[in-house]
């Protein structure tokens, strides 16, 4: 490590943080943070037991009343410096996020920019959070309907954004008035510790927003969701653990919001701006290396074109630097650990067993860190494994088509719903498609869907709920309706 990225490691408390407080493990344990480009130790952050889980659900319990009678513009002045601290240390925290995750710097930049807005966003929702007041359609009565915070959360979040899968979880639970404990990936704890020194810094008080990390995750979570003593979960992760949650979560019947895994279809039609189209891969498919629940995991090509859509797309791929992130020029990083450079290994292998032609990649080389290069496939199959399974990789498998309910049926032919990206020069036909997906977002001639404004979240196995946009504040939010007598 340089010294800068030294430092930068070092700035950071590697303690749990509860009621306020940098706390150590009950039993003094921890676990290592390894730098994903190099496989090294980067450092030791605090290995959390139930018994902290459970300090700090206590905290987020006790400071609950008091936050919740904060003002709106209290809160809204604490998210907006928030945003401001973020863009101020933007450098720092960018590069903390690139030695625990490996994005190139530049993305990191991105990430953290893109978890500034939620602050800023929700800094305007917490001042806008409305009610209405209600003549009975009989008369008489009056019905008052007011918006009141859900309650102590738990907040769970995935090593592929580190800042801002949190971001979009704390900024409207703060906007809402809710207390929170919140877990990060095992992977990548250090970005989510960055962040709690700076909301208190911008003055959310004490046990409002409570830390733990841990290599167990199951071992803390579970008897937090059983307790009865939080009143919602919003989590970000894998389907699988996401149905186990929810499954956890019926006993005491909490709110959830649950943001899963994708199997996005990518669509180019022959009519569509080819270059366009490209550049629309590049970002849906190379954003993050490709370990995105909105990545492009399957590129649907009109036969007539995919040729010329493949050449292009493999030019563009191979000519992408690969390498550490923390080297401005590198555009792909490694990927999180050896058991996803594995997965990918497997899935490009059985693609190939299925018949598809490697354009470019295809081969990692054997080395220190856990890189595999910009990949295209062509001719993959419908029945090889990566059709069906979310590759979290930079690799562009490209499935032929010929009309368009095929291709809307071969789309929504998986058990998710996230996104979908459908380029085309025809507005009829983008409407209709866009209608017919079977996906909560869909990317029309652009490959990217993220905005903090957006109603962003998934259908089908793909989540429930929604973050960002006016809905983000309402997953925080229980109606109250207030009868009143008139006579
Ligand atoms: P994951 O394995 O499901 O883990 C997500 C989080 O859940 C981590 O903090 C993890 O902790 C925790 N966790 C694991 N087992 C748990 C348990 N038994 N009880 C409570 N918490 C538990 O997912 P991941 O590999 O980190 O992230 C990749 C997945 O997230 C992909 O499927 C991706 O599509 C999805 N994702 C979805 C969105 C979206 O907005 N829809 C956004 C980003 C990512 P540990 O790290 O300690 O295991």
């Amino acid at each position: 490590m340089s010294e800068r990225e030294s430092a930068v490691v070092d700035a950071v408390q590697k303690r749990l943080f509860i009621e306020g407080k940098w706390v150590d493990a009950a039993d003094n344990g921890t676990f290592d943070v390894v730098d994903p480009a190099t496989g090294t130790r980067l450092c030791a952050v605090a290995n959390a037991t139930p018994a902290d889980g459970r300090a700090a659900l206590e905290a987020a319990v006790a400071a609950q009343p008091a936050f919740g009678a904060t003002s709106p513009r209290e809160r809204a002045d604490m998210l907006d410096g928030a945003f401001e601290l973020l863009h101020e240390r933007i450098d720092d925290l960018a590069l903390l996020m690139t030695l625990e995750m490996g994005k190139p710097l530049a993305q990191s930049r991105g990430e953290i920019a893109y978890a500034a807005e939620f602050f800023r966003h929700f800094a305007g929702e917490a001042v806008r959070i409305d009610g209405g007041y209600l003549t009975a359609p009989a008369g008489g009565a009056r019905l008052l309907i007011a918006r009141q915070p859900v309650g102590p959360c738990l907040l769970i979040t995935p090593w592929n954004f580190p800042m801002a899968m949190g971001a979009r979880k704390l900024a409207p639970a703060i906007a809402a008035a809710c207390t929170s404990v919140i877990k990060p990936a095992h992977q990548t704890p250090l970005s989510m510790l960055a962040l709690m020194g700076i909301l208190t810094e911008v003055g959310v008080p004490a046990g409002t927003v409570n830390c733990v990390t841990a290599m167990n995750a199951g071992a803390v979570i579970e008897p937090l969701i059983r307790s009865g003593l939080a009143r919602k979960l919003s989590f970000t992760g894998s389907t699988r653990i996401g149905r186990m949650l929810l499954e956890q979560c019926a006993e005491k019947i909490l709110r959830t919001s649950l943001e899963l895994g994708g199997n996005a279809p990518f669509i180019v039609f022959e009519d569509a701006d080819l270059d366009e189209a490209v550049d629309g891969a590049i970002a849906a498919k190379m954003r993050n290396m490709g370990e995105a629940c909105t990545a492009a995991n399957r590129i649907f090509v009109h036969s007539s074109i995919i040729d010329e859509f493949g050449r292009r797309l493999a030019a563009r791929m191979a000519a992408m630097p690969v390498g550490r992130g923390t080297d401005e020029r590198v555009q792909v990083g490694p990927l999180i650990d050896l058991a996803a450079l594995q997965k990918v290994q497997s899935l490009v292998a059985d693609a190939v067993r299925h018949g598809a032609t490697v354009l470019t990649g295809g081969s990692a080389t054997p080395g220190s860190g856990y890189f595999y290069p910009p990949t295209v496939l062509t001719g993959v199959p419908q029945d090889a494994a990566m059709a069906d399974r979310e590759i979290f990789g930079p690799v562009a498998p490209l499935i032929p088509f010929d009309a368009e309910a095929e291709v809307v049926a071969a789309a929504n032919a998986t058990e998710y719903g996230l996104v979908s990206y459908v380029f085309t020069n025809d507005l009829r036909r983008a409407l209709r498609v866009a209608e017919a997906l079977q996906t909560g977002m869909v990317g029309l001639n652009q490959g990217v869907v993220s905005n903090p404004a957006a109603p962003f979240g998934g259908i089908k196995q793909s989540g429930l709920g929604r973050e960002g946009g006016a809905s983000g504040i309402d997953e925080f939010l229980e109606t109250k309706y207030v009868g009143i007598a008139m006579d």
